[in-house]
């Protein structure tokens, strides 16, 4: 159960010294970075460091995670009551720390008990607007579609506002009312003395209003299952592993609360013949032993388009590799070169003349490439 006034206070992103809109992967570097500097082994007796990795620790506990971040980032939006009135909120009383609480039952308790209720039946009254769950779906693209950028469509079945209700949960041509016991609010008071509690609603879960007849469809949690397409553009020069984050796309928004987002993660296939390095695109082309001992013109293989020409200078090496200027993959920010890797290709068969030819080479042959080994 997680302190969410905690959560509200506390930047762990700057913790962790990362933007709001990190990968998973760039927190997990940056926390792994952090660790190991202030590492109790690497730190002895320093309490500064010890304090700090105590609360990277921490950061990571919550950025590290997926779910613990979504619902990391809803507290740090909408406040640790979500919306609601609360201790220190409009409807007045005393403002106070959860750490002072302590114990069991303690503030912690209550506040994380009405984010424990996500997705339960809702629409108005006294629970605020909630952003949609951020949705991941897997998208396979070919090579040469994540060099060039492609138009797609991607089919999902995802969470979307209830058609039948419209969202409301309640049986169409009935609506959810208003909880007679909390009055909308979502939450009750519970006076003790000098303070004033507030805890969720036991009639209404918190919601502020009861459905007294659900949605056949939803059963009252406003939201179904449907089958989707999202039309996207997939930049020129993704990665594989890359995610790109749609933003409003994902889960259905409640009660006038955003969208969550869509993040594709890509897999690119990969390519039989052309490779990658960053924007550059790399190819091996097998050249004769003629073309690299005497030098020529060979012709190389673009991925998109006709071959270029590459001239090989007399002497060229086998494994040597070559730049072809402009011909890698064009992002919106730079262009890639090819790289052309040339292989000197020894026949496995040999004609007659071929034989002859070659032995009269051997015979001409006067340096021996192995002296300076021997
Ligand atoms: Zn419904
Ligand atoms: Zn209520």
């Amino acid at each position: 159960m997680a302190a969410q006034r905690e959560w509200y206070e506390k930047d762990y992103y700057q913790v962790l010294g990362v933007a709001e809109d990190a990968t998973p992967k760039d927190i997990t570097k940056a926390y792994r970075k952090l660790a190991r500097e202030l590492h109790p082994d690497k730190n002895p007796g320093d309490a500064a460091a010890e304090e700090r990795f105590k609360e990277v620790s921490a950061a990571y506990d919550v950025l590290g995670d997926d779910t613990k971040r979504g619902e990391y980032d809803e507290v740090r939006r909408l406040g640790p009551m979500g919306g609601m009135r609360g201790p220190g909120g409009p409807g007045g009383g005393i403002r106070f720390n959860v750490g002072d609480m302590g114990g069991a039952g303690g503030f912690g308790d209550i506040l994380g008990n009405m984010f424990g209720r996500r997705g339960a039946p809702g629409g108005g009254g006294g629970a605020g607007p909630r952003r949609g769950s951020d949705i991941t779906a897997v998208l396979t693209v070919d090579f040469a579609d994540a060099a060039r950028g492609v138009e797609t469509t991607l089919f999902l079945t995802t969470d979307a506002q209830c058609s039948t209700c419209n969202g409301t949960g309640a049986k169409p041509g009935t609506s959810p009312r208003v909880c007679g016991n909390c009055g909308g609010r979502g939450v009750v008071d519970d006076n003790q003395g000098f303070f004033s509690f507030s805890t969720p609603c036991p009639v209404c879960g918190g919601q502020g209003n009861v459905i007294d007849e659900p949605c056949p469809t939803c059963h009252g949690r406003g939201i179904e299952q449907r089958p989707r397409e999202v039309k996207t553009r997939i930049p020129a020069g993704v990665k594989d592993g890359q995610t790109i984050r749609l933003k409003g796309r994902g889960g259905p928004g409640r009660n006038g609360g955003p969208n969550g987002d869509l993040l594709v993660e890509l897999k690119v296939t990969p390519h039989e013949r052309f490779g990658r390095r960053g924007n550059d695109l790399t190819v091996t082309v097998p050249i004769t032993f003629a073309e690299a001992a005497l030098g020529g013109e060979i012709d190389v293989p673009t991925l998109d388009g006709p071959t270029v020409t590459l001239r090989l200078r007399p002497g060229t090496q086998s494994g040597s590799r070559h730049r072809v200027k402009g011909r890698g993959i064009a992002t919106a920010k730079a262009t890639g070169d090819l790289i052309v890797a040339v292989e000197v290709a020894v026949p496995s068969e040999l004609s007659d003349d071929q034989r002859a030819a070659i032995e009269q080479l051997a015979a001409a042959t006067t340096v021996n490439p192995r002296s300076a080994l021997t």
